[in-house]
């Protein structure tokens, strides 16, 4: 017996011609998060993706984890690889699934058969599995509407495959299948969630951050790192950006009207990390804003901040209260490094009376107070670039 996982990819099934590319995809992207724990056969059929580990010693719980968060799987089992020989199965049911079977009191038995030559029907298995089940574990009874356990039985091209419960996938499309998108990331609860709700949809993600130095602190920035490494074990490994952003926050301190700081730099931001998403072949920003819940994210201010973009903006916590941001950031595990108190480049600078409502025309005007193209150009240039790794 050879112990390995099959993968069921969800809404990757719905895609028609494209699915083997989503499929290709799903494999390369689990092959990645998975190589530090070894080397895997990936085998695709009929919906099914089988990883077979090489090595004897790979670690499957680690793998269970990981691939717990990889995109475009719906849902996948351990199972116990055997010959096709109805002795083999039954035997390996019985002692493969122990632990299922002792804890259960009904169970069904569903069985699959692609190898049509397999001499018995897919309710002959069942009957055969379920009558062997019976007379070894003696307290179990058969419910085939609401069972505890459920044990597949597959006979597929080379081999029989004996699985017991099934553990939910992350859903979603393979990272990448949708193409790229530059986060703007802060230290703060939203943008993360932010990240991981598009790489969710497919998007593999690039992430900006702006840095102040020495108005925030190199932790600041640590704790981004931290919140993408997180992150990260969802979407893949993550380029960072991190833009030098004390002259620009300084120069609209000095010379713009305090009301008007944060759209400002909010257009400022966006301009920059536009540039970055060129360079990186991204088609898209994606920000952690949400209708009305600071000064700067009103429908007007909004309205200022994307009338610089010529790309779209992609914000999935528009419509989403704080605590519904909360649920999520917590079950992704950034909450806690988000909620770590050093400064951010926004909170340094915050006017005490920022306009709700700021119009195009008043931005523009106080914006010609500043040098706008060398001040994003510059921002862009000298931006350092660091290699976010999940693990
Ligand atoms: P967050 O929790 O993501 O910080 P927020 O609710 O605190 O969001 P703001 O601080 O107004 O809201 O920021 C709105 C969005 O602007 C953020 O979600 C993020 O996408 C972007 N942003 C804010 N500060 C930075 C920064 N220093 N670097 C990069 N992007 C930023
Ligand atoms: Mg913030």
């Amino acid at each position: 017996m050879k112990e390995v996982i099959l993968i069921k990819n969800g809404e990757l099934a719905l895609k028609g011609l494209n699915r083997r590319t989503f499929e290709d995809m799903l494999v390369k992207n689990m092959r990645h998060r998975l190589s530090d724990i070894g080397k895997f056969n990936f085998t695709q059929s009929q919906s099914t993706i089988v990883a077979e580990p090489v090595n004897e010693d790979a670690d499957f719980d680690e793998t269970v984890e990981r691939l717990k968060k990889v995109f475009g799987i719906a849902a996948f089992s351990r199972a116990a690889a055997v010959e096709k020989d109805m002795e083999v199965i039954l035997k390996c049911a019985e002692e493969y699934l122990t632990d299922d079977l002792l804890s259960a009191r009904t169970f069904k038995v569903e069985a699959k058969r692609s190898d049509k030559k397999f001499p018995l029907k897919s309710p002959e298995i069942c009957a055969e599995v379920g009558g062997y089940l019976l007379r070894k574990y003696p307290h179990l009874s058969v419910n085939v509407h609401e069972p505890e356990l459920i044990v597949n039985v597959e006979i597929r091209d080379r081999l029989a495959y004996i699985h017991g419960r099934q553990i939910k996938g992350a859903g979603g499309m393979p990272t990448g299948s949708a193409g790229k998108a530059a986060l703007l990331i802060s230290g703060g609860i939203d943008s993360p969630v932010a990240g991981y709700m598009m790489a969710k949809r497919g998007l593999e993600l690039t992430a900006v951050h702006f840095a102040s130095p020495p108005y925030t602190s190199e932790r600041a920035e640590q704790k981004v790192h931290s919140l993408l490494k997180q992150v990260a074990k969802y979407s893949g490994r993550i380029g960072l950006w991190v833009v030098p952003f004390t002259e620009t926050q300084e120069l609209i301190k000095d010379n713009c009207p305090e009301d008007i700081f944060t759209v400002i730099m909010r257009r400022m931001m966006m301009r920059v990390a536009q540039i970055i998403a060129e360079r990186e072949k991204a088609g898209a920003l994606i920000t952690g804003e949400s209708v009305g819940q600071v000064a700067s994210q009103t429908m007007p201010a909004i309205a200022c901040t994307d009338n610089v973009c010529k790309i779209p903006v992609f914000r999935p916590l528009i419509g989403m209260d704080k605590d519904e941001v909360v649920i999520i950031s917590r079950k992704i595990e950034t909450f806690d490094i988000s909620i770590l108190p050093y400064e951010d480049c926004c909170t340094v600078f915050t006017p005490k009376h920022p306009r709700t409502r700021p119009t195009i025309d008043y931005v523009e005007e106080c914006e010609k107070a500043l040098e706008v193209d060398r001040l994003v150009n510059e921002a862009a240039e000298n931006a350092r670039f660091v290699l976010i790794n999940a693990y």
